[in-house]
C-alpha cells in the first residue's frame, strides 16, 4: 500500500513482551478489575451503570485470555502442523464474559472478588449485548464449533465478517414485529484486537487483460478495479481449562486510504471523502434471512470480501515461511466452508494461485480440490444461492472467467462420464440456463472440494438421494454425515449451574469435556431421592425464567403449570401455526368445559422473522393475538397461558432452556436440516414433542423411543403426500379441527382486524401447501395428549427427564469437531507437552 507508512522498532528485544504470566486468584483478577474501572474507565463509587463494571471486570479477564492467546498461536507456529480454517458469513458468539470467565476457570474467583467489591456477577453479565453476527442455528453452530476446536486443542482458526449492526433487535407492537437496529458496537467491543499489520486489498468491478510474462506464460491480470480494505479483527475462542485460546478473524470493509482523490477536482473533495462510506458499507449489516436467499450486490461483496481476505491472510502466512514453494500447501491446510455463503472461495483460490502465485491451473486445481471441504445446510430450494452472470461479470469479471473454466473441465469429465447424456450435463453444470444465466454456487462448492457433509443422518441421506444425486453419483467418495452438535460448556455448565453442580457431585465433572459421561446418570433417573433433586432444580430454573418475563409479558405465569416451549427463526416450515392450532385447541376444550383432568400450560413462542417474509411476521401477530384473547380469559385462567417471547437471542436461550419442559421439534420431516435448539434442550432435560426430522431422529435413537413423544408423517410420506393431499377433506374429518378452523375464520382473534389471518388460513386449506399443517394435527393434538398423562406422574415424568440428559452425550459439539477432524482436517492437536 504506497501510502500505508510502515515504520518499525530498529531493535526489539524479546524482553519487550516478558512479563510474568497475570495472578488467577481473587486478588490479582480484583486489583486488575480496579485499576481499569478508574483508570481506564475512569469511574468510582458514584457510577451506577453496570456497563462500566462489567468492561473493567471484562477488560481484566481479557488480559488473562490474551496472554494464552499469543502462547497458543507461537505454540501453533513452531509446531508447522496443519491448519484448519472455518469461513462462516456468520458467528452468533452470544456473550463472550461469562463463557471466558468459566473456560479459563476462574469463575468462582471472579464472583467472590466482585461480592466484595459490593458486584453482582450475573448483573454485569447481563450488561454485556450479545454479539449476534448471526441469524440463527448455522451461525450459532459456528460458534460452537470454534469453542469445541479451542477445547480439543485443535488448530482451527475462524474466518468471517465484523458486521457493524448485527441481528435487528426485535420488539413487538400492537402485536407485530418491530426491527430495531441491533449497534452492537456502540460502547466498544473489549473482547476484540486490531490488526492493521495484517490489512488486505480486495478488487471490485474493473476488467481483465491478457499479457505474456518474462518466462512466455500468459498470465492475466485484474486491471482497473475498485479497492477495498479489509481490516483484521481478532476475537480470542478459549478452550475450556486447557489454556489454548484459538482466533477468531472478522473483517471489517473500509475505503483504501488513497481513496480517488484525483476523480474529482479540488471542489469535490467532500464528495471523495464520501465515497468511503460505499467501501464501508460492506460489512455495515448482517443480512437478517435465514434459510433464504437474497440475490441482492451488497451480499456478493460480502461474501466475496471474507472468502478473499481470508484466502489471502492464509496465502500470505504461507509465502511468508514457506516462499513460493506451494508443493506442502494441500498437506497443511483445510478450509471448511459453512454452507454456500463462502463458496466463491473455491474461485479464489484459484485466482490467488494461478495469476499471482504463478501456478499452472491443473496444479492450483489440485491443491484447491484438495483443501477445500463443503458443509450443506438446507434443502429448501429458496435457500440455494444463485447468482446472476451479468451481476458477476460486473463485480467479479475474473472470478466468473474462473468459474466458466472450472465447469468447462468439470463437463467434460461428466460427458467421459456419461457420454451424450445432455439432459444429466444441463442439470449438473454451474450455469444454470435460461433468458438469465446463474451462477449455482453449491455446485461450484461440490465440485471443488474433496468432502460435502450434510449435518444429520437424514439431511445428508436426502443430500444423496434428492438434491445431489447427479453429484453422488459421480463422486460417491466425497459423501458424508456430520451429525451437529452444541456446546456443553455454554449449553448446559454455563447457562444451568444448578444442574450442573449436581450432575457434577453425582458423576464427577468429566462430562464438561467428555459429554459421553452422562450415561452414568442413566441409573440415578431410578434413585427417588435424585429425582427429587432434579425436580426441585428445575422448578427454580422455571421460577427464575418467570422473574425475569413477568414483568416484560405482564401475565400470571404459575411455576407449576408444564412449560412448554418453542423458540427459533419464524418460519412456514418450522410450523408454528401447528404449534397455534393446539393451544387453540385446548382454549376451545375450555370453553367446552372438556377440562376433566386438565394439565396446566404455558405455551411460550419465540424468534425473529426476516423483515421481508409476510407469512412470517403474519405469524408473529397470529401468536399475539391468540394469547391476548386467552390471557384476558377469566374462564381460561390458569389452565391456559400463551406468550410471545420477544427478541430471541442466544442469551435469551440460556435462560430459557434450563426452565423448559417440553421442547417443540415440530417441522414438517425432512425441511430442518439437523436443528440445534432440539440439543440445548434435551441437554437441559426437557423432554420433546417432534417430527422425524433432521437430529430429531437421532435424539430419538439416543434416548429410546419411549422417552420421546413422536408423531406426523416421515419424510417420505411427506413426499409420497404432496400429489394427493386433501387438507379441506381433514378438516371436514376432524370436528377439533373444525372447530379450531371456524375460531380463526370467524375472526375470534382477529375482531377489530378483518381478514388479517386471511392468508395463513388459505396456505392451511390449500392442496398445495408445503408444509402439509393439517396433515399432522390429529397426530400432534393425540401426542400432546400423551404428554399430559406423562405430566400427571411427576415421577416418571422426571425420570424421563434425567434420561434425556443422560442420552444427550452424543449431541456435544466436541463429537462433531472431533469427526470433522477424523475425516476431513486430519490435525494433530497441539498442546505445550505436544
Ligand atoms: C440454538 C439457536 C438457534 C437454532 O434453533 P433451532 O431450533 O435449531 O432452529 C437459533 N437461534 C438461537 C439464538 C439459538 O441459540
Amino acid at each position: 500500500m504506497s501510502s500505508h507508512k510502515v515504520f518499525r522498532i530498529s531493535h526489539p528485544k524479546p524482553d519487550i513482551t516478558l512479563l510474568p504470566m497475570l495472578g488467577m486468584d481473587k486478588e490479582h483478577i480484583t486489583h486488575d478489575f480496579k485499576h481499569y474501572y478508574s483508570h481506564r474507565l475512569g469511574r468510582d463509587e458514584h457510577c451506577r451503570s453496570p456497563e462500566y463494571a462489567y468492561k473493567a471486570i471484562s477488560l481484566a479477564i481479557s488480559d488473562r485470555m490474551v496472554e494464552r492467546w499469543k502462547r497458543t498461536y507461537n505454540l501453533q507456529r513452531n509446531q508447522d502442523g496443519k491448519n484448519a480454517f472455518y469461513l462462516s458469513m456468520e458467528f452468533l458468539l452470544g456473550r463472550r464474559l461469562s463463557n471466558a470467565v468459566m473456560n479459563l476457570g476462574v469463575d468462582n474467583e471472579v464472583a467472590k472478588g466482585l461480592y466484595d467489591l459490593g458486584l453482582v456477577m450475573e448483573e454485569l453479565v447481563d450488561a454485556e449485548p450479545d454479539a449476534g453476527l448471526g441469524n440463527g442455528g448455522l451461525g450459532r453452530l459456528a460458534a460452537c464449533f470454534i469453542d469445541s476446536c479451542a477445547t480439543l486443542n485443535l488448530p482451527v482458526t475462524g474466518y468471517g465478517l465484523r458486521y457493524e449492526y448485527g441481528m435487528f433487535i426485535q420488539e413487538i407492537v400492537n402485536g407485530e414485529q418491530v426491527e430495531k437496529p441491533d449497534h452492537w458496537l456502540r460502547n466498544g467491543n473489549v473482547w476484540e484486537i486490531e490488526r492493521p499489520e495484517y490489512i488486505t486489498r480486495i478488487k471490485f468491478g474493473g476488467r481483465t487483460e491478457t499479457h505474456i510474462d518474462e518466462n512466455g506464460h500468459k498470465r492475466i491480470c485484474w486491471v482497473d478495479t475498485r479497492d477495498v480494505l479489509a481490516m483484521p479483527y481478532d476475537t480470542p475462542v478459549p478452550g475450556y481449562k486447557n489454556d489454548t485460546v484459538n482466533t477468531l478473524r472478522l473483517w471489517k470493509a473500509m475505503a483504501t486510504e488513497d481513496f480517488n482523490l484525483q476523480e474529482f477536482n479540488a471542489g469535490d473533495y467532500a464528495e471523495a471523502v464520501a465515497q468511503k462510506n460505499t467501501a464501508e458499507n460492506i460489512t455495515m449489516v448482517l443480512y437478517p434471512n435465514d434459510a433464504n436467499e437474497n440475490g441482492k450486490v451488497l451480499r456478493l461483496q460480502q461474501q466475496y470480501l471474507l472468502a478473499s481476505a481470508s484466502l489471502q491472510d492464509v496465502l500470505a502466512h504461507w509465502v511468508g515461511r514457506h516462499g513460493r514453494d506451494f508443493s506442502k500447501f494441500a498437506e497443511k491446510n483445510c478450509f471448511q466452508l459453512n454452507d454456500t455463503h463462502p463458496s466463491i472461495a473455491v474461485a479464489e483460490l484459484m485466482r490467488l494461485l494461478v495469476d499471482i502465485y504463478g501456478l499452472s491451473w491443473k496444479n492450483a486445481w489440485q491443491i484447491t480440490l484438495q483443501t477445500m471441504a463443503y458443509t450443506n445446510h438446507t434443502l429448501l430450494p429458496e435457500a440455494l444461492e444463485k447468482w446472476s452472470v451479468p451481476l458477476m461479470r460486473q463485480l467479479l469479471p475474473r472470478l466468473l472467467d474462473i468459474i466458466f473454466a472450472i465447469n468447462a473441465d468439470f463437463m467434460a469429465e461428466v460427458s467421459a462420464r456419461w457420454p451424450g447424456d445432455k439432459p444429466r450435463q444441463a442439470r449438473m453444470s454451474i450455469i444454470e440456463e435460461g433468458s438469465v444465466q446463474y451462477v449455482r454456487m453449491a455446485y461450484l462448492a461440490i465440485i471443488g472440494s474433496f468432502s460435502v457433509n450434510g449435518v444429520a443422518a437424514l439431511h445428508s441421506d436426502l443430500l444423496k438421494q434428492g438434491l445431489f444425486q447427479d453429484f453422488y453419483a459421480l463422486w460417491p467418495e466425497k459423501f458424508n454425515n456430520k451429525t451437529n452438535g452444541v456446546t456443553p460448556r455454554r449449553w448446559l455448565a454455563g447457562c444451568n449451574p444448578e444442574l450442573a453442580k449436581l450432575i457434577t457431585s453425582t458423576i464427577g465433572d468429566g462430562w464438561i469435556t467428555d459429554l459421553s459421561h452422562l450415561a452414568k446418570l442413566k441409573p440415578y433417573a431410578d434413585d427417588p431421592a435424585f429425582r427429587a433433586q432434579w425436580r426441585q432444580i428445575k422448578q427454580f430454573n422455571k421460577q427464575k425464567l418467570i422473574d425475569l418475563k413477568q414483568q416484560e409479558l405482564q401475565i400470571d405465569i404459575d411455576a407449576d403449570a408444564m412449560f412448554d416451549v418453542q423458540v427459533k427463526r419464524i418460519h412456514e416450515y418450522k410450523r408454528q401455526v401447528l404449534n397455534i392450532l393446539h393451544v387453540i385447541h385446548l382454549y376451545d376444550r375450555i370453553k367446552r368445559g372438556d377440562t376433566q383432568n386438565w394439565v396446566a400450560r404455558c405455551v411460550l413462542i419465540g424468534g425473529k422473522a426476516a423483515p421481508g417474509y409476510a407469512m412470517a411476521k403474519r405469524i408473529i401477530k397470529l401468536i399475539n393475538n391468540v394469547a391476548n384473547v386467552i390471557n384476558n380469559d377469566v374462564q381460561v385462567g390458569k389452565q391456559l397461558k400463551l406468550a410471545f417471547l420477544p427478541n430471541y437471542r442466544a442469551s435469551a436461550m440460556e435462560k430459557i432452556c434450563p426452565g423448559t419442559d417440553l421442547s417443540e421439534q415440530i417441522s414438517t420431516a425432512g425441511k430442518e436440516a439437523s436443528g440445534t435448539g432440539n440439543m440445548k434442550f434435551m441437554m437441559n432435560g426437557a423432554l420433546t414433542i417432534g417430527t422425524l426430522d433432521g437430529a430429531n431422529i437421532e435424539i430419538r435413537d439416543e434416548v429410546g423411543a419411549e422417552n420421546f413423544f413422536l408423531f406426523g408423517l416421515t419424510a417420505a410420506e411427506v413426499e409420497a403426500t404432496h400429489a394427493h393431499y386433501n387438507p379441506r377433506r381433514l378438516i371436514q374429518q376432524d370436528s377439533d379441527l373444525q372447530r379450531v378452523m371456524h375460531l380463526l375464520e370467524c375472526g375470534h382473534f382477529n375482531q377489530f382486524e378483518p381478514g388479517i389471518f386471511d392468508d395463513i388460513l388459505a396456505s392451511l386449506k390449500s392442496p398445495q401447501d408445503p408444509w402439509l399443517t393439517l396433515a399432522d394435527f390429529r397426530g400432534y393434538i393425540d401426542t400432546q395428549k400423551r404428554v399430559e398423562q406423562l405430566w400427571r406422574d411427576p415421577e416418571q415424568w422426571t425420570r424421563m427427564s434425567i434420561l434425556n440428559t443422560a442420552a444427550s452425550g452424543k449431541f456435544s459439539s466436541d463429537r462433531t469437531i472431533a469427526e470433522y477432524n477424523r475425516d476431513i482436517w486430519k490435525l494433530a492437536p497441539i498442546t505445550a507437552d505436544s
